[in-house]
Formats: structure tokens, sequence, C-alpha cells
């Protein structure tokens, strides 16, 4: 049903953000891979995404805490795909556990950056072309924390939140264009930014790791259990589909029930 689209995935060389593609290119489109990774997985993932289901697969690197690296991302998105993208899922994003009094600056302006400036970044460069195609997505991922607060996460927290405001502000713009964007809020899903803080929690309760997941999990999850990248991916292609053309600003919570506490 994406045959022919092109969508643009920031941080898909692991975790949601993969599994984002790879469910997006199942479906027909031709992606556009972002994010960190040696050349040799790059290249791994390319070649299965393109022989599993015959879409073209182009890897942009570029750190996307810098605007630059923005700005070069987006002139080579133009020149290799000149009828620019269809989708655009804003998903890069990392984690920086620390209290306020002791909250490296350069830390915050990265996060900042890259979950909050970045989307607004890719979104202003590509929403003129999106609004002459009259048709297009942009899907960001916040987090439940979007929506709720935990201690010692400032910045991540606070760009989550901005990045439901961005999310309701490119809706009221694009209304009616053809255009959606909506934000997919889930609470901890299997993914290393998840795994590093399990085995974080692990290290200090001095337990094994399903104690730490139950420990961690039950304050947050009243399901008690972790959600997957591909239950996000799932989430995602629906907002991708018609069956979805009326659901724009929307917050959607994938959560284990988080927000019904
Ligand atoms: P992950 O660490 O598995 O993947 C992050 C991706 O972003 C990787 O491809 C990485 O290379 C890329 N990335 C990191 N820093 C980058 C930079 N400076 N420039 C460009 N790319 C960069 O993490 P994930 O859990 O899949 O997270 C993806 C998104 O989902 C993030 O925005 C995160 O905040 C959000 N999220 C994650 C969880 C969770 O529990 N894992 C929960 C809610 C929301």
């Amino acid at each position: 049903a994406l045959q022919n689209k092109v969508a643009l995935v920031t941080g898909s060389t692991s975790g949601i953000g993969l599994e984002v593609a790879t469910v997006l290119a199942r479906n027909g489109a031709n992606i556009l891979l972002n994010g960190f990774c040696d050349p040799k997985e790059i290249e791994n993932i390319q070649v299965r995404l393109k022989r599993k289901y015959e879409v073209d697969v182009n890897y942009i690197g570029g750190d996307l805490t810098k605007r630059i690296d923005v700005n070069t991302l987006c002139q080579k998105v133009d020149s290799l795909c000149p009828g620019g993208v269809d989708i655009l899922i804003n998903n890069a994003g990392f984690q920086h556990v620390s209290r306020i009094e002791d909250f490296p600056l350069e830390k915050w302006d990265e996060l900042l950056a890259i979950l909050l400036t970045a989307p607004f970044l890719l979104t202003r460069h590509f929403i003129a072309r999106l609004k002459e195609k009259g048709w297009g997505r942009v899907i960001n991922i916040a987090s439940m924390h979007g929506l709720r607060a935990s201690p010692n996460k400032a910045a991540y927290v606070s760009a989550k939140h901005g990045v439901l405001g961005l999310t309701k502000v490119i809706a009221l713009e694009t209304a009616g264009s053809g255009i959606t964007c909506n934000a997919v809020c889930p609470g901890y899903v299997d993914t290393p930014i998840y795994r590093k803080q399990l085995e974080r929690k692990a290290l200090d309760e001095g337990c094994d790791l399903e104690t730490a997941k139950r420990k961690f999990l039950q304050p947050v999850h009243p399901t008690l259990e972790v959600i997957t990248s591909e239950q996000v991916a799932e989430l995602v292609l629906f907002l991708c589909s018609r069956a979805a053309d009326q659901m724009t600003g929307s917050v959607l919570t994938m959560d284990g029930g988080w927000s019904a506490r």
C-alpha cells in the first residue's frame, strides 16, 4: 500500500527506528535510513531490506544533534529523491540520566537538539513539498515521557513534552492538505536504551535482570511487560494507512497501562 512512497526514518540503525523502517519496507515504501552504526552493519541492513522487500534502501548519515548535519541530510535527501519524502519519521534519540544540579549542559543542548529541534528542522524542510503532493505523514516517536515525568531525565522529559506541542502545530498547519502529523508515546520498549537502564538497575540493586525488570516496570507499566519495537512499528504503519486519514494532532500512547494510573 506504500508503493512509490519514500520514508525517511531517523535513527533507523537500531531499535524502534530499524523496526519501523522494516515494517514500512515490507509494505512497499522506499527507505532512507539514518543513524549511527558501523558501515558493515548498515550495508547488512540495506541488503536485507532490499532483497526481502524489493524496495530502494539508501543510507544517509549525520549527527542530528548538529544543525549543520541536519542541513546536509536534507540536501542529500533532495539530491537522492527529487520528489522529496512522503513519510517523515522523527525517531532518533538517546537518553541521559542525571540530577538537575549535575546535568551536563552539553547533554541538555544535545537532547533538545535531537529530540525537538531536528524534528522541527526536518519538517520545516520537507513540508512545502508534502503540501504540493497532497499526501504525507509526519510521525514523531515521542515517549510517555512526553506526558509524564521521571526524576533525573530533565532534558529528555522537557524535549518529549515539547515535541507533542510541535506535533499539534504541524497538524493544524497541514490540516486539510492530505498530510497528517501524529505522535506515538511508547512506555518502555525493549531496545538498547531500555536495556542500558535495566542493567544499571540490576547493578544498583545487586539483583538479576529478571528481578530488575520487575522492579523497573512495577512503578510504570501495570502490565509488568515491556513493549516490543514491532508493536510500536505496527502502530506507525497504521498511522500511514488510509484508515488513519482523519487522525491528526493525536497523541497515541502504547504504554502497558502507564497513563491509566
Ligand atoms: P536505540 O538506541 O535503539 O536507537 C536510537 C537510534 O537513534 C539509533 O539508530 C541511533 O544510531 C540513532 N541516534 C542516536 N543518536 C543520534 C544522533 N546524534 N544522530 C543521529 N542518530 C542518532 O533507541 P530506541 O529505544 O529505538 O529509541 C528510538 C526513539 O524512541 C527515541 O526517540 C526514544 O526517545 C524513543 N523511545 C524509546 C523508548 C524505549 O523504551 N526504548 C520509549 C519511548 C520512546
